[in-house]
């Protein structure tokens, strides 16, 4: 009834056989073809999770989530990474499942969800630790930093976790990723001077200091390695500090060779920054003309990133710029826009919020829903096997029941060559039900059962016959043999000791054996067997009688 619910996959995808060969496919196309890794996941994602291949399933939904991520879709991109978390953690593979969450946490910073972002991304680090990767734990580090720095009061947070990105590249034998991280340090205090500016002077300017002196060291190393984009961000850095630490003129000679670099080396988010930092600049030195071209020239830029954060920032510096310029119209119009851009990205992040809300809880609901089906199918599993062994053998003594018999007995006359059948009698067993009752009756048929049960070869079978008697199917039996081992079945059943039951009581069974003949039909035999049985119960009972030859 629910299972339309968790079977919502494509029907039978073609599934591959070479799931590594598929995963690398995913991994490469998240890297250059989003679009086209997330059409070609969704079929390998089901693919794997109906061959239940738990490990590809969990690297496949990995991979999509990167792509998803990549495309703006953060609902599908959770989605994915949740899975990939749970499989992940199911096997126990703790990189993976720390990629699943660093994963889940660079989207939700990407979101606003800075909380969430740090909790996600500090479990991911954890887990990277615990499995000694040192290289991975200096990884999430520095994405945890860089949330951290977005973070208006977590500035030492963001710099003890970036000191220890640091230091864990340095140790990796990555001194590349070491300077990034520097430059990433440097700017922690950049924001640590920009919150202390008003309340404590001082402080600013040492933390103003401390990232300039940061953010040279970095510009120094990454001029040395050739890492253009890391010498750039530094130096935005260290203009940034030189404004703050109230030295224009140093911040002027930084940012012109930061633009020189860009001249050659273009990058669009990095002159965003630049035209940022100038027209900050040159707002406060009351170059107000000039600023509002630097922002006006920030804003094209924008436009083509879709940066709203940053758009808002050069908004507010048109707008104090117009204004001083004496442009009330002007700057009104920049107040509109950033107005209204500030209820947009609410109502946006509001949105996301609910829509993010809603496709953890259908995750969530549809493990369970998985769990449960499990659940029950194993039940029904076990349910069945319970009535299977209902159906073949005695309530009682759980021997196989006549019907068993019957069946067996069809089978080894056409497929094994020699073998005996032997039918058990208790004898004067209605003596047992008249003196002691039936329901010690009962137990002495159970143990008598069980006796014979474990009195046999493996290929052997015993089945009770009905009432007291038994029946036995003994393989590749004949000739003096036959005698031989029905009478030790006999002496088994006669030495058991009855002292609970039946104290001082003696228990003894008739048997009448048929070797099976060439050719002969199951009634034939049995009846030759129940003939040998009467003349053993005749004979004095407590003994075996051999059937004779069919005539
Ligand atoms: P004989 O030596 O000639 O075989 O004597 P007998 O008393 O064993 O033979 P008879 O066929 O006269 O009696 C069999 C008795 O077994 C009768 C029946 O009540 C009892 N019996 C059959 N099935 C069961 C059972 O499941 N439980 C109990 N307690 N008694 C049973
Ligand atoms: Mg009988
Ligand atoms: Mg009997």
């Amino acid at each position: 009834m629910t299972a339309t619910t968790i079977d919502a996959a494509p029907a039978a995808p073609a599934a591959p056989t070479d799931w590594e060969g598929a995963v690398d496919e995913l991994a490469l196309l998240a890297d250059s073809d989003a679009t086209a890794c997330v059409r070609r996941a969704e079929g390998l994602i089901a693919a794997a999770a109906e061959q239940r291949a738990g490990g590809a399933e969990m690297r496949l939904a990995y991979y999509a989530a990167v792509a998803h991520h990549a495309l703006g879709e953060d609902r599908r991109a959770l989605e994915r990474a949740i899975r990939a978390e749970h499989l992940a953690r199911e096997r126990g593979a703790l990189v993976w499942q720390s990629r699943a969450l660093a994963r889940q946490g660079v989207v939700h910073h990407d979101l606003g969800h800075t909380e969430d972002a740090v909790d996600l991304l500090t479990r991911a680090a954890e887990l990277r630790r615990e499995a000694d990767d040192v290289a991975g734990t200096a990884d999430v580090l520095t994405i945890l930093g860089s949330v951290y720095t977005s973070m208006p009061h977590f500035a030492p947070q963001a710099a003890g976790v970036l000191t220890q990105a640091r230091r864990l590249w340095l140790a990796a034998g990555d001194p590349d990723r070491a300077s990034i991280a520097l430059a990433n340090l440097a700017r922690t205090f950049v924001e640590t001077s920009r919150r202390l500016a008003a309340d404590n002077p001082r402080g600013a300017r040492a933390s103003a200091r401390r990232a300039l002196g940061l953010a040279l060291e970095a510009v120094d190393e990454a001029d040395a390695a050739g890492l253009t984009r890391t010498a750039v961000d530094a130096r935005l850095t260290a203009a940034v500090a030189h404004l703050l630490a109230g030295d224009a003129e140093a911040a002027d000679a930084v940012l012109d060779a930061a633009a020189g670099m860009l001249a050659r080396f273009p990058s669009a988010g990095q002159q965003l920054s630049l035209h940022r930092i100038r027209s900050g600049q040159l707002l406060a030195a009351g170059r107000h003309a000039d600023a509002v071209a630097e922002a006006g020239a920030g804003m094209v830029v924008c436009d083509a990133l879709r940066r709203p954060a940053e758009r808002m920032e050069l908004l507010r510096v048109l707008a104090d710029a117009h204004e001083a310029l004496g442009d009330a119209v002007a700057a009104l119009a920049a107040l509109r826009e950033l107005h209204a851009l500030t209820v947009r990205l609410g109502d946006a992040q509001a949105e996301r919020r609910a829509a993010l809300l809603g496709a953890r809880m259908e995750v969530e609901q549809a493990e369970r829903q998985a769990e449960a089906e499990r659940r029950r199918s194993e039940a029904l599993e076990e349910r069945n096997a319970a009535l299977a062994h209902e159906a073949a053998h005695d309530g009682l003594t759980g021997l196989a029941n006549r019907r068993t018999l019957d069946a067996e007995l069809d089978r080894w006359t056409a497929e094994r060559g020699t073998f005996a059948v032997a039918l058990l009698d208790v004898d004067h067993f209605k003596r047992v039900n008249d003196t002691y009752s039936h329901q010690v009756g009962d137990a002495v048929l159970v143990r008598v059962a069980a006796a014979v049960q474990h009195a046999l070869r493996r290929d052997d079978l015993a089945a009770r016959y009905g009432g007291e008697e038994f029946a036995v199917l003994l393989d590749g039996l004949s000739g003096s043999r036959t005698e031989d081992v029905c009478d030790r079945l006999r002496e088994t059943v006669a030495g058991l000791v009855w002292d609970d039951l039946m104290p001082g009581a003696r228990l003894t069974v008739s048997i009448g054996v048929a070797e099976r003949q060439a050719g002969e039909p199951v009634a034939g035999l049995l009846a030759r067997a129940d003939a040998a049985l009467y003349r053993a119960k005749a004979d004095g009972r407590d003994r075996v009688r051999v059937a004779s030859a069919a005539a």
